[in-house]
């Protein structure tokens, strides 16, 4: 799959492209004109292309892009990998959040290091064939057999070529001391913030054009004690690293925080240290006006995740006033036991139709959502090298081509891409290395892994 990389010396033009969205909204970057295509050399985009214009450098290859749409490689926010083998569980299913977990912590209890290994690479393949070069993921089910389940996810996505932020999860809070998971899948605080050093120091590279970042990512206020969230921040301060959890999912979330912690999920996440630009908050729905004017003044970042928050009923984002108040807002498919698929691109989709029951449709456009889903979600990251179509930016692309029934008669190709449904990238490109050059072949490559993958879950559910 990964044969007929360019030479890293030498040049490569995306040429022509039939439309072409270089990730921002507004500013330079928007306004430039890339129609012409773009150039790459090394791991790097060199040169923007204006429309009927050639490029200034001397071009050693070219692709013909003039039947494919050119969008910088998506970047999803939230995951959780593993779930991809309790999709669509039967006593799961048609349920909100907090009996949706009880039903599914204690199958999640016997998951085994050969479960995180392979669902992580089907995840990642998912992800990665619907258009996403940059992925994260937030593990936070530590039993007895996964003390290194971080380890081997960095292991899959290292041997993938997919640029990835991995988050340490933990869960401390367990139900005999009043919290929601098992005892099975909860860890010792000082087990997590020992695993939580080990990794970082081990794996974050924060260096331009990373491949891979660390973070840390207690679950959520219901699944971790408050000596932990506030340890976690001190921990992720000094290492500089990034710090992730879920919040303001459900109402339920609210009143258990009010009822068991004297005060709400803000209120909560300022207590223990966390409102800062280093934070972003999976969800992000259930906020108070002046809880998101104090969100956005310390500019949290927020992963959107539509259909998850659709499929387990939990609300709609308010996307505009958070990001009016300083948020940094992206998108995420988030786990596959409430999506339950882990598809980028139909995931904008998903967004657009959701947020414009709250908004105007001239306010959510496809332009917005894929926004969002490039420059915002590399801004919720911390990343500035990722998201965008620009010279000095990493060469990570998505092409898509148009050829399926559903675009038969479409007008404006880069609306039909997120209007008419896209569901699969072409060619997709990670730092200047192809890592799908044809989707159909790689989804023949992966007939294997799928029948593995399958196999476990049912073996996993029992
Ligand atoms: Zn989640």
């Amino acid at each position: 799959m990964l044969a007929n990389n360019p030479s890293a010396s030498k040049t490569l033009w995306i040429k022509n492209p039939l439309a072409v969205f270089s990730g921002a909204l507004n500013g330079p970057n928007a306004e430039r004109d890339l129609a012409g295509g773009i150039v790459i050399l090394g791991s790097q985009i060199i040169e923007c292309v204006a429309a009927g214009k050639q490029p200034t450098v001397t071009v050693d290859q070219q692709l013909d892009a003039s039947d494919m749409v050119l969008l910088p490689g998506l970047i999803n926010t939230h995951h959780h990998f593993y779930q991809t083998l309790t999709r669509c569980l039967p006593a799961a299913i048609n349920q909100p959040l907090f009996p949706w977990l009880k039903t599914l912590y204690p199958i999640w209890s016997g998951l085994t290091p050969k479960h995180i290994e392979l669902a992580t690479e089907i995840a990642c393949w998912e992800l990665m064939l619907s258009g996403a070069t940059t992925v994260a993921d937030h593990h936070y089910v530590f039993n007895h057999a996964l003390s290194e389940a971080i380890d081997i996810q960095a292991e899959v996505v290292g041997r993938l070529g997919v640029r990835a932020t991995l988050t340490r999860g933990s869960m401390s809070l367990s139900q005999k001391d009043g919290g929601l998971p098992p005892d099975s899948v909860v860890q010792t605080e000082q087990q997590i913030l020992d695993d939580s050093l080990r990794l970082i120091k081990r794996y974050h590279d924060a260096s331009n054009g990373s491949m891979l970042n660390l973070a840390l990512a207690p679950c959520s206020p219901f699944s971790v004690t408050e000596a932990l969230m506030c340890e976690t921040a001190r921990l992720a301060k000094q290492q500089g690293v990034r710090l992730h959890t879920h919040l303001g999912e459900t109402i339920d979330e609210n009143d258990f925080c009010v009822e068991k912690l004297g005060m709400r999920p803000v209120d909560y996440l300022e207590h223990c240290g966390w409102m800062g630009p280093q934070t972003w908050l999976a969800h992000g729905i259930h906020f108070d006006e002046r809880e998101i004017q104090r969100l956005g003044a310390a500019q949290v970042g927020i992963a959107h995740c539509a259909t998850s928050n659709m499929v387990l009923a939990s609300g709609i984002c308010p996307t505009l006033e958070l990001e009016a108040a300083g948020c940094k807002v992206g998108l995420a498919v988030d786990g596959s036991a409430s999506n339950d698929s882990s598809n980028m691109i139909q995931e904008l989709r998903h967004s657009l139709m959701q947020q414009r029951l709250r908004y105007r449709a001239d306010q959510i456009t496809h332009h917005q959502v894929l926004n969002w889903a490039t420059q915002g979600s590399a801004a919720v990251l911390g990343r500035d090298d990722i998201g965008v179509l620009a010279p000095g930016k990493q060469a990570d692309i998505g092409l898509y081509k148009l050829d399926g029934l559903n675009f038969s008669g479409a007008h404006d190709p880069l609306a039909a891409l997120i209007l008419c449904g896209a569901s699969q990238v072409s060619k997709l490109m990670v730092a200047g290395k192809w890592l799908i050059e044809d989707a159909e072949a790689t989804r023949e490559q992966l007939n294997q892994l799928k029948a593995q993958h399958h196999q476990l879950a049912i073996q996993l559910v029992g």
